[in-house]
């Protein structure tokens, strides 16, 4: 293993000094893999150096400031197995996976779904429920060993694909730690992304997070895409900010960089590679079928028919790591790259010279760095990669003759390396011509090039990328401007004009912001006019779809031309609206008697039972913290064995009638009765909610109306889009009370 460790960490520093300015404060780094991979051998456990580009990248971040690297060891650990945690600079916290959770996490949902997927090669990926189960349940073991050392540090820095759930499951089990979270392959575009049969799930995942950065432009606009479309969540595009529920989440570009210093030292450090007579074209890749190594094979021997001159002048030496060997498409891309290789040089060999050199193994960036340097030209051209280290390391290496970079278009790097022979590596001539043009280029440009690449790479350096992305994660939190007239008219203008509308509010958590008591939720002034304003309008009727009591909520709002539904739509009233009653409400009432006496056992202090005819709600909002969940799980208990649904809402537990009738079916009888059967041609239904209870009535209304949830995202929903707060519902209705008038609403005779 490479060390660039300083003779006096921070880490320690700061122990012996007590001293913690900002710029060295621990870091929880949490990845897939650890810095080492670890092997069972003969004497027991072997520890070597984990290759890719994020462990070159992390590992002098943390041997600076110390903290935790959590992470898969590589192997499955016995119970009594433990791994070193006290020697290095920073402490190693290995997640304990077993092989089958390896299988479906890792080789399969990470590796076989997102990656391909994420590379834009969606015909490589497959979809197992399974695999993805595993992936939820692999990353809830990341987010429990995170959850333990969390409070210790100033932020928790989740890396990449495999653990995009990670941050959601992290923030159920600790809210005060800074998440955030860097993906480091491409984000596919919306039209290959939601192809994922589990597409809101993953952002919802990741979403929990106060940071999320990429490497370029052009993934961070996919991701704020998906997540506008897919989510139907609030983006600001140009600040890069993006509304999920009461949060705002900042998305960042940080491309990242080299530790080019090192590079550049080692290229100057290393022996000879090459027979200096031979022209060397250079390809670094892990073997993936994402880098393109089949496609350069062809481009290189087109190369030799097109410009025969080349001939036993050039040699193409190929370095492939091997990688993933237990993914059966790895697999099959060794045989068919071993098949290509061999009938190339079948086709030119000569008994001097054979054209492609090929070494499938991995080698330290030290002799790695003398390859780069002494190679006339690297031939970079994966089909999609999220940025493409060896094009970095490559540059800086160039230490002696200028050489030239002939780099793939659809890799993330060429988004910054205008200066590098630019080539699709689809097209096999282009390349061919790219890598023709790069042997005979002259030193006046290939030096200018060069100059100009190693400048940026040299100030965008790998701790340029740690310093830039730290600094955007623990700055100080911009809010997202909140809603305007603007946007308002983007969701609902076209949906409302010329149209009457059926306006649907829940009433707690809705109009009035969530209280200790539900007895103190009254509508502020402001929001009882507008609510006002919208039943004066012809065009509009308004309705309040409650669990509390029918009485208890009319009497809350006080205006008779409102339609109310009380006891989650039990029990419905309203102008033209024949009073409802389900035929099985008396019947529950009477349960509900004594499902209450049977709660009370559960009475701790600041729990209580509010009865509300056939429903029942069990509140616990007041008791202490620690004793919530279980006290929630009792309740859940009793009221499921009394023979009710149990729901949760917020800090309560609702008891309903197993009847099959809930605010989603009270909305549809609501709008039958009063627009008949037809109802969708003539009114534009809008419903608005906070709870799991509104639910009901987003999947109903779903393709039907306009749903909207207000509040926190910690609850999946099936609405169009949410809110924040009460404020922006208040806004909404604003918005609505002074649209131009439409039609009258005509009711059924
Ligand atoms: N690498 C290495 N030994 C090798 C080949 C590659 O250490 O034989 C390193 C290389 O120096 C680079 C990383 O592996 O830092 C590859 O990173 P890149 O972003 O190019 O591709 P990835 O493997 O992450 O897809």
């Amino acid at each position: 293993m490479k060390t660039r460790t300083k003779t006096q960490t921070q880490k320690d520093r700061a122990r012996t000094t007590g001293e913690k300015s900002a710029e060295d404060r621990p870091v929880i780094v949490v990845s897939n893999r650890l810095p080492v991979t670890v092997h069972r051998g003969p004497k027991g456990l072997e520890a070597r150096r984990s290759p890719g580009g994020l462990v070159s990248a992390l590992e002098p971040v943390l041997k600076r400031r110390g903290g935790t690297w959590i992470g898969w060891p590589g192997t499955e650990l016995r119970q009594d197995e433990t791994l070193w945690t006290d020697e290095g600079p920073y402490d190693i916290r290995p997640v304990r996976l077993t092989e089958k959770e390896i299988a479906g996490y890792y080789h399969g949902f990470s590796n076989r779904t997102l990656w391909p997927l994420f590379h834009s090669l969606p015909g490589q990926a497959r979809y197992d429920r399974k695999e993805w189960q595993m992936f939820q349940c692999a990353n809830e073991h990341f987010a429990n060993a995170t959850a333990e050392v969390a409070g210790e540090a100033d932020l928790v820095w989740i890396h990449d694909y495999h653990l995009m759930l990670t941050p959601q499951l992290l923030a159920e089990r600790q809210q005060e730690t800074r998440v955030a979270f860097f993906l480091h392959i491409p984000f596919p575009p919306y039209d290959l992304f939601r192809l994922l049969p589990w597409d809101r799930e993953l952002l919802r995942g990741v979403l929990a997070s106060d940071l999320i950065g990429f490497h370029v432009a052009g993934y961070a606009k996919n991701f704020l895409d998906c997540v506008e479309r897919v989510l139907g969540a609030r983006v600001d595009h140009e600040a890069m900010l993006i509304e999920h529920g009461d949060r705002t989440v900042q998305v960042g570009t940080f491309p990242i960089g080299i530790d080019f210093e090192y590079f550049e030292r080692a290229a100057r450090a290393a022996p000879p590679s090459a027979d200096p007579t031979e022209r060397i074209v250079l390809g670094v890749d892990r073997l993936d079928y994402t880098k393109g190594i089949p496609e350069r094979i062809y481009a290189l021997e087109r190369l030799l028919e097109l410009h025969p001159e080349h001939r036993e002048k050039v040699v193409f030496l190929q370095i492939a790591v091997p990688s993933r060997f237990q993914v059966a498409e790895y697999r099959q891309l060794k045989r068919e790259i071993d098949g290509l290789i061999g009938r190339v040089n079948g086709r030119f060999a000569t008994s001097q010279w054979s054209p492609i050199r090929y070494l499938y193994r991995s080698l330290s960036q030290d002799r790695l760095a003398g390859l780069y340097r002494d190679a006339d030209v690297a031939l970079i051209t994966p089909l999609r990669d999220g940025m493409n280290l060896v094009a970095k390391e490559f540059i800086a290496s160039q230490v002696d003759e200028p050489g030239v970079l002939v780099l793939s278009r659809l890799a993330g790097v060429a988004e910054t390396m205008y200066e590098a022979l630019q080539v699709n590596p689809h097209n096999v001539d282009g390349t061919a011509e790219a890598i023709h043009r790069a042997l005979t280029m002259n030193e006046a440009e290939r030096a200018s090039r060069l100059t100009a690449l190693r400048r940026r790479e040299r100030l965008n350096d790998l701790d340029a990328w740690v310093d830039g992305f730290l600094a955007a994660a623990l700055s100080a939190h911009v809010g997202l401007r909140p809603p305007t007239d603007a946007d308002f008219d983007a969701w609902l203008g076209r949906f409302v004009t010329d149209h009457p509308v059926a306006l649907f509010l829940d009433y707690d958590g809705t109009l009035t912001p969530l209280v200790d008591h539900p007895s103190k939720a009254t509508l502020t002034p402001s929001m009882r006019n507008v609510v006002h304003t919208l039943v004066g309008r012809p065009d509009t009727d308004v309705a309040i779809v409650s669990g509390r009591a029918l009485d208890d909520v009319a009497a809350l709002v006080g205006d008779d031309a409102i339609i109310y539904a009380g006891n989650h739509g039990l029990e419905l009233m309203g102008p033209d609206l024949p009073r409802f009653r389900h035929q099985d409400l008396d019947h529950y009432k009477a349960r509900t008697v004594a499902l209450a006496e049977e709660l009370a056992d559960l009475a701790v202090s600041g729990a209580w039972t509010e009865q509300k005819g056939a429903t029942l709600t069990f509140h616990y909002r007041a008791v202490d913290g620690s004793k919530q969940g279980r006290l929630a799980e009792q309740a859940h208990a009793i009221i499921t064995e009394a023979g009710f649904q149990a729901r949760n809402a917020h800090k309560a537990v609702e008891a309903r009638p197993p009847i099959g009738w809930d605010k989603g079916q009270a909305v549809l009888h609501i709008v039958r009765a009063l627009y008949g059967p037809a109802w969708s041609e003539s009114v534009r239904v809008i419903y608005i909610g906070d709870d799991q209870t509104d639910e009901d009535a987003f999947r109903v209304l779903a393709g039907l109306g306009i749903t909207f949830r207000v509040g926190s995202a910690e609850a999946p929903t099936h609405a169009r889009r949410r809110l924040p707060n009460v404020d922006v519902v208040e806004a909404l209705l604003a918005w609505l009370a002074k649209r131009p008038a439409a039609p009258t609403a005509t009711h059924e005779p």
